[in-house]
C-alpha cells in the first residue's frame, strides 16, 4: 500500500475532527474533573476508566492502557490501518484527499515501499515455482509427509529456496531490481563487501499482511542445519514485533468469536487445513504488546495452543498477561504430554482438537495448574508456599462466586480452611490497595491501572526527560526554553528524542506548537501510544522556570556523567597498555578535567553545556 501522508495534511484532518465528537459516537462520555470518562471500548469493565482529554485531544484507559489520538481510536475501533483511518476522517470532515500524495517526499517513500513489496512478491513466486520443480522435490515430499495437501500449500504460498548463494539474487537482478533494494528487502544479505541469498535450502513461508502484501519470509531447514528457522530482517515494510503470521487469512468486517494463537508456521497451516480458520502465530519471539493490541482489533477472546513443555515458561506467562491486559479473554489449551497442536491434529483429528478447546483452562486455572506442578503436597512447607502463591493469583479473580470455587478446591488440596484462605486474600488485597493509595499520595501516579508505567520507579534523568518532552510539546514558550539548550543526543529514550525532533522541526517552520499537533506528525500507532502515556503523566511544579532548569540540569548531568565514564575507561585502557605519551592520552585527560569542571558547575547551580 505504501501510503505516505504529510504531517500538515494529517494535522488538518485532526483539527477538523474533534476527538470528543468522534469518540462520543461509540462511547457515552461524562464530564469528570478536567476530562471526560466512559466505559472503555477496548476492554470489558463496569466502572469507567476510559478518559478523553479535550485539551490534549487524546484518550487513555487507566484500566487496560489503551491510548492515542483520534486516528489510533478509529484504527482500533474500525479495524483500519493508519492511512485508511486518515482517509475515513478526511471524508467525514468533507475534505478532498490530498495533493500531497503527489509530493516528491511521498513519491520517494511510496516508491521504495512499493518496490520492496514487489520484490517480495516476485521472490514468493520464484520460491513457489522452485518448490514445484524437480529442484524442490525433497522439500515438497517433506511438506506432504507433514500432512499438507496441495490446496493448503497454495493458499499459504509455500515455496522453496534452493541450495546456492546467488539464485534469487541473480533472478531478481535480471528482472531489473537494484541490489540496494534487494538488501533493504532482506532477501539478499550484505556482509564484508559480498552479497548473497539470505535463504538457502529452506522451505519458505511468505509472511503476508492483511490486504495481500508479502512483507517478509520465514524459512525452515529440511536438514539438520542451524538455525532451524530464519526470518527476514526488519525492513521498511516488515516489523517482526508488530506482525502476526496468518492474519491475512482472517476475514475482516465480521465479528470473530475467537482467534487461536500458536507457536509456529506449521501449526497455523495445519490448523487451517483442519478447518480452524482464525489462527495466527508470533514470529519466533515472545508475544509483544503491539501484537496483543493488533489481535484486540479482531476479537475479544484468544485460545493459546502452545507445546506443553514450553507453555509454562516465564516469557510465555508474561505474554499471556499481556494479552489479558490488552482486554482479551485468554484460554489455554492443554495438550497430551509431549505433543504439539500439529501432532494432535494429525493423530486424533479436528473433533478431538475441538474437545480440547472446549476444555481449555482460563488464565487463572492455568496459572494455578502451573504453580501446582512446582510443589510436593506431602510436604507441609510446600503446601503453605503453594497456598500463599495461589492466594496471590486469586486476588485477580473479580467474580466472587468464581473465587469461591477456587478457594474450596484450594481447601481440599492444601488442608487450610476456606476461612483462613479468604482472610489471606483479603490481607493481600488490603496491601494492594494501600500500595495504590501510597502512590496516590506521592502524587506522581494517581491511578494504578494494570498497564500504567509507575513513573516513581524510573531513574530521575528519565523522568526529567519526559517532563521536558511534555512541556515543550505543550507550549511554544516552554519549547523555546528547552530547544537549543540541549539536543536529541541528550535524550536516553528514543521516544522522547523523537518528540524533541518534532517540536524543533515545528519551531523551525514557525508552526504553532501543541500536543495534538505534535501527535499529528507521528504515524506509528505504538509510538503515538507511548507518547500519550508520557503526555498523560501528571506534572507538578511551583515555578515553571525553575522546574525546567532543574530538569535540564538532570539531563545534562546524566549526559556528562555518561561521557565521564566513557573517557575514564578509555584512559584506563591506555594506561594499561602503557601508551601515556600519546597525544590521544593528553586529549582524553584534558577532556576529563573539563567534564569534571562542568559537572561541578552544574552541581553548584550554574550550567555547563557540553
Ligand atoms: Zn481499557
Amino acid at each position: 500500500m505504501g501510503i505516505f501522508l504529510s504531517g500538515d495534511f494529517i494535522e488538518e484532518v485532526r483539527s477538523r475532527n474533534d476527538i470528543v465528537d468522534i469518540i462520543s459516537e461509540y462511547v457515552s462520555l461524562k464530564p469528570s474533573g478536567k476530562g471526560l470518562f466512559g466505559l472503555c471500548p477496548f476492554h470489558s469493565e463496569k466502572t469507567p476508566s476510559f478518559n478523553v482529554s479535550p485539551d490534549k485531544q487524546v484518550y487513555y484507559c487507566f484500566g487496560c492502557g489503551a491510548g492515542g489520538n483520534v486516528f489510533t481510536f478509529i484504527m482500533a475501533i474500525e479495524k483500519l490501518d493508519f492511512p485508511e483511518a486518515v482517509k475515513y476522517l478526511a471524508e467525514k470532515a468533507g475534505m478532498a484527499l490530498p495533493d500531497t500524495m503527489d509530493s516528491r517526499e511521498y513519491a520517494l517513500h511510496k516508491d521504495k515501499r512499493d518496490k520492496i513489496h514487489e520484490i517480495n512478491r516476485e521472490a514468493a513466486k520464484y520460491y513457489r515455482k522452485v518448490l514445484l520443480s524437480p529442484w524442490g522435490e525433497k522439500a515438497l515430499s517433506y511438506l506432504k509427509s507433514r500432512g499438507l495437501d496441495d490446496r493448503t500449500i497454495k493458499i499459504f504460498g509455500i515455496g522453496f529456496a534452493p541450495e546456492g548463494w546467488d539464485n534469487i539474487k541473480n533472478y531478481l537482478s535480471d528482472k531489473g531490481y537494484e541490489e540496494e533494494l534487494l538488501i533493504q528487502s532482506g532477501i539478499v544479505v550484505e556482509s564484508k563487501g559480498r552479497t548473497y541469498d539470505r535463504f538457502r535450502n529452506r522451505i519458505m513461508y511468505p509472511i503476508i499482511r492483511p490486504g495481500g502484501y508479502v512483507i517478509g519470509f520465514g524459512g525452515r531447514v529440511i536438514d539438520d542445519s542451524l538455525p532451524k528457522y530464519l526470518n527476514s530482517s526488519d525492513s521498511p515494510v516488515f516489523n517482526k514485533s508488530s506482525t502476526l503470521y496468518g492474519l491475512n487469512l482472517i476475514k475482516r468486517g465480521q465479528p470473530i468469536e475467537h482467534v487461536i494463537i500458536t507457536e509456529g508456521y506449521m501449526d497455523v497451516i495445519t490448523l487451517y487445513q483442519y478447518g480452524f480458520k482464525n489462527v495466527v502465530a508470533s514470529l519466533g519471539t515472545a508475544l509483544t504488546q503491539q501484537q496483543a493490541r493488533l489481535l484486540r482489533r479482531y476479537t475479544g477472546e484468544v485460545y493459546i495452543a502452545y507445546d506443553g513443555d514450553k507453555s509454562g515458561q516465564q516469557a510465555t506467562l508474561r505474554g499471556l498477561d499481556m494479552l489479558q491486559n490488552a482486554g482479551l479473554k485468554v484460554k489455554v489449551i492443554c495438550f497430551p504430554e509431549g505433543m504439539d497442536p500439529d501432532q494432535v491434529l494429525r493423530k486424533f483429528g479436528s473433533r478431538y482438537f475441538k474437545e480440547l478447546m472446549d476444555n481449555a483452562l482460563s488464565l487463572v486455572d492455568y496459572k494455578l495448574d502451573q504453580l501446582r506442578k512446582q510443589y510436593n503436597f506431602d510436604n507441609v512447607d510446600d503446601r503453605t508456599n503453594y497456598a500463599t502463591e495461589a492466594a496471590k493469583i486469586l486476588t485477580k479473580v473479580q467474580n466472587l462466586l468464581e473465587r469461591d470455587v477456587h478457594i474450596r478446591r484450594l481447601e481440599t488440596q492444601t488442608g487450610f480452611s476456606a476461612r483462613l484462605l479468604y482472610r489471606q486474600i483479603e490481607l493481600l488485597e488490603a496491601k494492594n490497595r494501600q500500595d495504590g493509595v501510597k502512590k496516590h499520595i506521592d502524587g506522581n501516579n494517581r491511578y494504578t491501572g494494570r498497564n500504567r508505567i509507575n513513573i516513581e520507579i524510573l531513574p530521575v534523568h528519565i523522568k526529567a526527560e519526559r517532563y521536558l518532552a511534555t512541556l515543550m510539546a505543550t507550549d511554544e514558550d516552554y519549547a523555546k526554553k528547552i530547544v537549543g539548550r540541549i539536543n536529541t543526543e541528550y535524550f536516553e529514550e528514543s521516544i522522547t528524542a523523537e518528540i524533541y525532533e518534532i517540536v524543533s522541526g515545528l519551531m523551525k517552520t514557525g508552526k504553532e506548537i501543541s500536543i495534538p499537533r505534535v501527535l499529528s506528525y507521528v504515524q506509528d500507532q505504538s509510538k503515538i501510544q507511548q507518547m500519550v502515556e508520557i503526555f498523560e503523566q501528571p506534572i507538578e511544579y511551583d515555578n515553571i522556570d525553575k522546574f525546567i532548569s532543574d530538569c535540564l540540569k538532570e539531563v545534562i548531568c546524566n549526559r556528562l556523567e555518561k561521557r565521564r565514564q566513557e573517557v575514564k575507561e578509555l584512559i584506563e585502557q591506555i594506561e594499561r597498555e602503557g601508551n601515556q605519551r600519546t597525544e590521544r592520552y593528553n586529549t582524553l585527560v584534558n577532556e576529563m578535567a573539563a567534564i569534571i569542571q562542568k559537572i561541578n558547575m552544574n552541581r553548584q547551580g550554574k550550567e555547563g553545556i557540553m
